[in-house]
């Protein structure tokens, strides 16, 4: 008998109708003789509003409790979706992160899974039960106080129990098809991929596309754990992220040249003005970032003035540690010396993705002339070796990324892509 663990995103169990939909799909695979494992997310947006709740009660609420609140999410509908499945007349239990042993670090809002300990999930599988567990949470080693692992962290709980359980494939169910090209929502030409390597995926889904979160995509290639991403509203087959292109017929699918475009608008610009052009300011600036326990992106220095012997930097980072960096940067003033600091949360990350970039020379130009021909203008830049990102004006990403798209033959010549549901938020 097999092991499958399977992961419902929010879109997916969005209302009661939803639910019964997804219990269906999990007694079918049940019937078919595996041990099933589901893995499910928050009723569609339940995690913003509770978001917005809170900021209503307090601008910067303590970590603790945050996760307190949108723990809650993720507990109405594993059992909502235990009782449908129960309904259908099979056994089901729910289980919260903590009762499924997820065990994390004691870092609030972005813990990291630290060990899995599933004992309670394997007897419950060995028991005939359908074992529910909340996705995106977890409790802390140390205080057992009760972490979320980051906003979109169900695919990993998802991916950390298939290895924990030694599941033969993750699935991950979704509002779109599988992982496109590009976001369908902005590309109504992107084509689904049907075989995308581990590396190409890690690197799309830090670069913005959510479809898959960048951490779950990490801990599959560590523990080698097939994915496959398909829609929960279709019966279509999916895309496969593994390390080995899977066989279609009798060839192997080919590793595209470049496998998609990305995108990303939750990141803000931070420019510290007027920086001393001297040894240790990068240094003092970076530090005083890390030690907020803020993850930066990019990272630009312009050359000094010779008049002044000053100089700028600007970097990326979440938006949503915005307000966290500038005060960090602002107390630590008299110790890095600088003039000013300049926010701008109107930015917008494009990205184009694909190993074969490697080899295939000329794929940097083509990227900017397409911009150019867009009239799109180019703030920052950065790459590596299978990846080239800038930074543009948020209103300008969409066009874009169509622009890319395009130009990089990516537009499919069949249907357009199908949206299940979800709002996009
Ligand atoms: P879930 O609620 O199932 O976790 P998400 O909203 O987190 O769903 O992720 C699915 C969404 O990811 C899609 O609806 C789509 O808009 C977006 N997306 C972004 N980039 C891509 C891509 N390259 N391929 C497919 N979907 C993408
Ligand atoms: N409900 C959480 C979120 O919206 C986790 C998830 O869906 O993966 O981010
Ligand atoms: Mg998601």
């Amino acid at each position: 008998m097999g092991l499958v663990v399977q992961k419902y995103g929010g879109s997916s169990v969005a209302d009661a109708e939803g639910i019964k939909r997804v219990a269906k799909r999990i007694v079918e695979a049940k019937k078919n003789g595996n041990q099933v494992v589901v893995v499910v997310s928050a009723m569609g947006d339940t995690t913003d509003e509770l978001i917005d709740l809170a900021e209503q009660v307090s601008p910067m609420p303590a970590g603790r409790e945050f996760d307190m609140l949108l723990t809650a999410g993720e507990r109405i509908s594993m059992a909502l979706l235990a009782m449908a499945i129960k309904n259908l007349g099979h056994e089901a239990q729910s289980f919260t992160g903590s009762q499924a042993g997820v065990i994390t670090d004691s870092v609030h809002n972005k813990a990291r899974i630290i060990d899995v300990t599933p004992g309670r999930i394997r007897t419950a599988l060995d028991e005939g039960n359908i074992a529910i567990v909340a996705g995106f949470q977890g409790v802390s080693a140390d205080k057992k106080d009760i972490t979320t692992l980051g906003r979109g962290g169900s695919d990993t709980t998802a991916v950390a129990l298939a290895a924990a359980l030694d599941a033969e494939v993750c699935e991950i169910y979704t509002d779109v098809d599988g992982v496109f090209t590009a976001d369908p929502r902005v590309v109504k030409k992107a084509r689904k991929i049907d075989w995308i390597s581990f590396e190409d995926m890690l690197e799309l889904a830090s670069s913005g596309s959510k479809v898959l979160l960048h951490r779950c995509v990490e801990y599959a290639r560590r523990y080698n754990i097939p994915i496959h991403v398909r829609s929960s509203f279709s019966g279509l087959k999916g895309t496969w992220v593994s390390s080995e292109p899977i066989e279609q017929g009798d060839t192997k699918v080919e590793q595209a040249i470049i496998s998609g475009v990305a995108h990303d608008t939750s990141e803000a610009k931070i420019t510290v003005v007027g920086v001393p052009d001297k040894p240790g300011e990068a240094a003092a600036i970076f530090r005083t970032i890390a030690d907020a326990a803020i993850n930066i992106d990019m990272v630009v220095q312009n050359v000094s003035a010779a008049a002044t012997g000053l100089t700028d930097i600007s970097f990326t980072l979440p938006k949503t540690e915005g307000r966290k960096a500038i005060d960090a940067l602002e107390k630590n003033r008299p110790g890095i010396g600088f003039d000013s600091l300049r926010y701008d949360d109107q930015i917008g990350k494009i990205s184009l993705v694909g190993a074969g970039m490697k080899t295939n020379p000329g794929v940097t130009a083509a990227f900017f002339e397409a911009l150019s021909d867009a009239g799109v203008n180019i703030e920052l830049i950065s790459t590596s070796e299978i990846r080239i990102s800038v930074v543009t004006r948020a209103d300008d990403v969409p066009e874009a990324v169509r622009a890319v798209h395009s130009a990089f033959g990516l537009d499919s010549d069949s249907d357009e892509a199908v949206i299940y549901g979800g709002t996009g938020r």
